[in-house]
């Protein structure tokens, strides 16, 4: 089976928008830079999740699932997505999220409050570590819980990045490199998983936005191994090794989710010379080593640059605070 005969849930607006991003590409005087409209993918105020999403609930749709449950830290773009998905799907959604109840329920919590999911707070966990035992609990209450991954990833996750990339296929080629930010992984894998199948040459460049994957060995070969079950899932033959990963651990700031000077820079310079807007969490990150690679005089002025906008805009609310400081 391949991977355009998942299952899969319709969930989002696709083509999302290709562009020139020209005032910055003038601004930094480097190669010309086109972006990828992921925040525009049309659910809850967009996002890549809706991508993983689509083959994830087409899955849990298919298993007759009657609850979803996932989890992520307080400002998880990936919740929020989930919770308006399992919305639309008419599914009660449980979220487990790193920290404990705000005092004012801001950006994300806010929306997935919105969305009628249930929140359970879960201290120092933003990684979904009680996941398993809250789907034991609702089983013995008699319900058929689908867990969706951390992040979304794993390898049908990863697929809708394969399908991702098949999509911008369609709407620009000669690209030299994809800079993305990357976290939980399936936005990578599933983009290598394309790449290999179209026999692409473009460099897919990850910029990690979190010290907690620490080592970068680690966090490649996560990426690879979530790359070799995409393949596996879609019975397609082909193998990936942590090498092969391009992941750019040079942009990882103070940590995940602290804005530093490069990522308020990176903000500002973007909604100053373009109107549009990025996250303080992954997207600015991801823009900061990008602006940083260019005026590093890493690309020829000959070359296509794209960069994956993969969403998170309404965490902005949630960091007024620190982006104004
Ligand atoms: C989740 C997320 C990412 C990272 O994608 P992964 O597939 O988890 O690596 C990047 N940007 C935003 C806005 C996200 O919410």
């Amino acid at each position: 089976m391949n991977w355009q005969h998942q299952p899969r849930q319709s969930l989002g607006f696709f083509p999302t928008p290709v562009h020139p991003l020209s005032n910055l590409s003038a601004h930094l005087a480097g190669p010309q830079i086109y972006i990828k409209r992921d925040d525009l993918s049309g659910l809850a105020l967009g996002g890549n999740k809706v991508r993983k999403l689509e083959f994830l609930l087409g899955d849990a749709m298919q298993q007759k699932a009657d609850c979803i449950i996932t989890a992520g830290a307080a400002q998880s773009n990936h919740c929020r997505q989930t919770a308006a998905a399992a919305a639309k799907l008419n599914l009660p959604c449980y979220l487990l999220l790193g920290g404990s109840a705000p005092t004012l329920a801001q950006g994300n919590v806010l929306l997935d409050k919105l969305f009628g999911a249930t929140i359970i707070w879960a201290g120092q966990q933003r990684k979904g570590e009680g996941i398993e035992e809250l789907a034991q609990q609702l089983m013995q209450k008699g319900m058929n819980p689908y867990v969706v991954p951390y992040g979304g990833s794993d390898a049908l996750g990863s697929l809708g990045f394969t399908a991702a990339l098949h999509e911008l296929q369609q709407q620009i080629d000669e690209l030299d490199e994809i800079v993305f930010a990357s976290s939980s992984g399936a936005t990578h894998a599933g983009l290598m998983l394309a790449k290999a199948e179209l026999g692409l040459e473009v460099n897919l460049r990850g910029i990690n936005i979190d010290k907690l994957n620490h080592g970068q060995q680690s966090f490649n070969q996560t990426i690879a191994d979530l790359a070799n079950s995409a393949a596996k899932q879609v019975a397609l033959d082909k193998s990936f090794t942590a090498s092969e990963v391009c992941l750019d651990d040079n942009y990882l700031g103070e940590g995940y989710g602290i804005i530093g000077d490069a990522e308020r820079e990176a903000i500002m310079l973007l909604a100053e010379t373009e109107g549009i807007l990025l996250d303080p969490v992954y997207t600015a990150k991801a823009m900061a080593g990008l602006i940083s690679r260019v005026r590093q005089g890493a690309y020829r002025s000959d070359q296509n640059i794209l960069f994956w906008h993969t969403g998170g805009t309404p965490a902005l609310f949630a960091y007024a605070d620190d982006l104004l400081s």
